[in-house]
């Protein structure tokens, strides 16, 4: 059994630890939680580790699959075993590049999210002489709960827009290459509660309802999205959900009687609940310093390794939290960057520390690393281990380097 501070004491700090154990028990609970049948797709938008990516699909139980929007994402999703028949591919900028990479690897299953997305999807898809399932992915003209990231009933890049899919309909039937099969909905992200999650979903299984029968859109099948809840660097429990499951089919019977014969077949999708419990973020504290009676707790890392969005005001936490006993200090927690940005917490309750000291986030195995602003500042990027039973399993770091290309001449 290696203990956070051997670890450390090891491999160094910044220190990103995963425990596969524990993605197995959030996988497990996950499917658990929802009807039989569901197909379960995983963001790797949360956390593209190979280890990790590869624990959802092999390990105990049923498999998930593989959710994907680059190709970067898609070539660790097919080393990990993921087969490319069974990704999902997202996004609403699809580069010509990355659809003919996509289309060369076998992914054919795509979220389609404009006319002109398709289009060009088909487009594609017809050079390479193959039709490939499309999702509609719909942005619903309302919404039903409060959440932390909204991408629904209003504007968005993402989806089309619920109301005009009755016009669209014809021609995107019509488009070579494609082939309609459902809609993707995937309204919000980190539900607060088990009641809002279930109005959300019941929501996407009405709306989908809705259009198939308004506006005559396919309906194999339905990803009716996610917005399962877990703690984001901070103490704290993954969501349990008791109610979902039987909540799910009494509407899903009421909606869509032949659903338990797969018509349609059914998907959720998630990030952060299959991954964000597996990890901590190894951190040392390389100073403390007082400042106009204040202390500032200075570590060595910040928003280079973690929560780099929230240094944008873009995502939660507006505060990590630690491990250990909260003793009498009250500081702010702050990161080695030249930036009065890179604060991981003002204020908050600390355990007594000293410099050389090891502090320990929980929860950061989502959006961790890759949702940092792992460039900034050139410092070292935090080294990932795995751990499998107790024992590191792995051990690795991605490295942002320069590559130098040659100079092309000017055209024309
Ligand atoms: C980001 C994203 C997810 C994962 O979100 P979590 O909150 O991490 O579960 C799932 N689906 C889509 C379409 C996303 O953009």
């Amino acid at each position: 059994m290696s203990t956070h501070a051997e670890l450390a004491e090891r491999h160094g700090t910044p220190l990103y630890v995963y425990d596969l154990d524990r993605v197995d028990a959030a996988r497990g609970d996950l499917f658990e939680a929802l009807p039989e049948g569901f197909d379960l797709y995983y963001a790797l938008k949360a956390n593209p580790h190979p280890e990790l990516t590869r624990a959802l699909r092999e390990g105990p139980g049923r498999p998930c699959r593989a959710e994907i929007s680059s190709v970067g994402e898609l070539s660790v999703a097919l080393a990990a075993g993921h087969p490319a028949d069974e990704c999902l591919y997202t996004g609403p900028g699809k580069t010509d590049t990355e659809l003919d990479h996509a289309l060369a690897a076998g992914v054919r299953l795509f979220s389609v999210e404009s006319p002109g997305d398709l289009r060009r999807i088909g487009a594609h898809a017809t050079r390479y002489g193959v039709t490939v399932r499309c999702l509609l992915r719909v942005n619903g003209a309302t919404g039903s709960a409060n959440t932390s990231i909204r991408m629904t009933g209003r504007p968005s890049q993402f989806g089309i827009d619920s109301e005009t899919l009755p016009g669209l309909m014809p021609d995107l039937l019509a488009v070579p290459g494609t082939r309609i099969v459902g809609a993707h909905l995937y309204t919000m992200s980190n539900a607060k509660d088990e009641s809002g999650l279930i109005a959300e979903l019941a929501h996407a299984v009405a709306l989908a309802t809705r259009l198939e029968h308004e506006a005559g859109m396919p309906l194999e099948y339905l990803d009716i999205g996610g917005g399962f809840a877990s703690p984001y660097a901070v103490p704290g429990r993954r969501a349990v959900y008791g109610r979902l499951r039987a909540e799910l089919e009494r509407l899903l019977d009421e909606r869509l009687p032949r659903w338990r014969h797969g018509a349609p077949r059914l998907a959720c999708e998630s990030g952060r609940y299959l991954v964000g419990d597996s990890g901590t973020l190894l951190t040392r504290v390389v100073n403390i310093k007082e400042s106009r009676g204040s202390t500032f707790v200075i570590l060595d890392t910040g928003i280079n390794a973690v929560g780099g969005l929230s240094g944008l005001g873009r995502l939660l936490p507006a505060a990590v939290g630690v491990e250990g006993p909260v003793g009498d200090l009250t500081a702010s927690l702050v990161g080695p960057l030249c930036t009065p940005g890179d604060t991981l917490g003002r204020d908050i309750p600390l355990p007594s520390l000293r410099p050389g000291d090891v502090v320990a986030v929980p929860n950061a195995g989502a959006y961790g690393v890759t949702a940092s602003l792992m460039g900034f500042l050139s410092r070292p990027v935090p080294t990932e281990v795995v751990l499998r039973g107790g024992e590191v399993v792995s051990v690795s770091r991605l490295e942002p380097r320069r590559v130098h290309e040659p100079v092309k001449a000017a055209l024309g």
